[in-house]
């Protein structure tokens, strides 16, 4: 994908041609934003949850014949598990080492060997991290939502997560979105998974807005894959752990390395995307 530099500046976000030349079309009324990476910086609690948790799992396993080749913090992570629902990364990664496990069900217990019990693992300790260490918002992405706000656009939050009520709380955000798709309105409405675009979808819905009129905010590939497949309007790709490049091939239309490089766009003193 052809990409140039915003107008007048060699320093703000990366563009690629389907928007610098108007190619998207439509009013952008709505944004949807990622949690994990995008609003909060906790994806990397979340690689250090799921590496100590698949870790442990393939060193049960290694022995004669069975190298133990751990959980790779970026490479496996970005490639299996971010952006997805918990119990679809531990199939995707373990069914990617070859380890096929039972699926079990939701009530069991964090040392089962089986999906739903390394996925409670995982949570569990995703939590200890968190109250340990905290939940910290992004001061670019938090300035940006604002500014929406302020402008009159509809805000809504996206994510995979069954614990966004708690993190946004924590975060001290709660009251910038207008809507909450999270993982329980997730199970709830029986919606896919990113990369399925369903839960943008849903989300577009809720506000009220056509996808075509409405912009995702991603860190995943998985993310961006799933804005792409919806067809908004506008898919921004967070550049923290993915690269640009990786973010451009899942289809993203814009890269920022932070979120604030979009403000001078949504408050129009620079010319607007479209
Ligand atoms: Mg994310």
């Amino acid at each position: 994908m052809p990409t140039t530099r915003w107008p007048g500046s060699g320093t703000g976000p990366v563009v690629t041609d389907r928007v610098a030349t108007g190619g998207a079309a439509g009013p952008l009324e709505a944004w949807l934003f990622d949690l994990d990476g995008v609003l909060t910086d906790t994806a990397s609690v979340h690689a250090a949850a799921w590496k100590k948790t698949f870790d442990e799992s393939l060193a049960r396993r290694a022995g004669p014949g069975v190298p133990f080749t751990p959980f790779d913090s970026i490479a496996d992570y970005e490639q299996f598990v971010d952006g997805r629902p918990r119990l679809d990364g531990v199939r995707s990664f373990l069914e990617s080492r070859d380890i096929h496990l039972a699926e079990g069900g939701p009530d069991d217990e964090p040392d089962r060997e089986t999906v739903n019990g390394v996925g409670r693992r995982k949570n569990d300790l995703v939590l200890a991290l968190m109250a340990e260490v905290g939940v910290v918002a992004f001061p670019g992405s938090v300035a940006l939502v604002r500014a929406l706000r302020a402008a009159g656009r509809r805000v809504a939050v996206v994510s995979a997560s069954e614990n966004c009520a708690a993190v946004l709380d924590a975060a001290g955000i709660t009251d910038l979105f207008d809507v909450r798709v999270d993982g329980l309105v997730t199970s709830e409405h029986g919606l896919a998974g990113n990369p399925a675009p369903d839960t943008y979808l849903f989300a577009a819905r809720e506000l009220g807005t056509e996808p075509s009129h409405a912009a995702v905010v991603e860190d995943a590939p998985a993310g961006v894959a799933a804005g792409r497949a919806g067809r908004f309007g506008l898919v921004v790709g967070v550049s923290r752990g993915a690269t640009a490049d990786e973010l451009l091939r899942s289809g993203a239309d814009v890269i920022v390395s932070d979120l604030a490089e979009l403000l001078d766009t949504v408050l129009g003193t620079v010319p607007d995307i479209r």
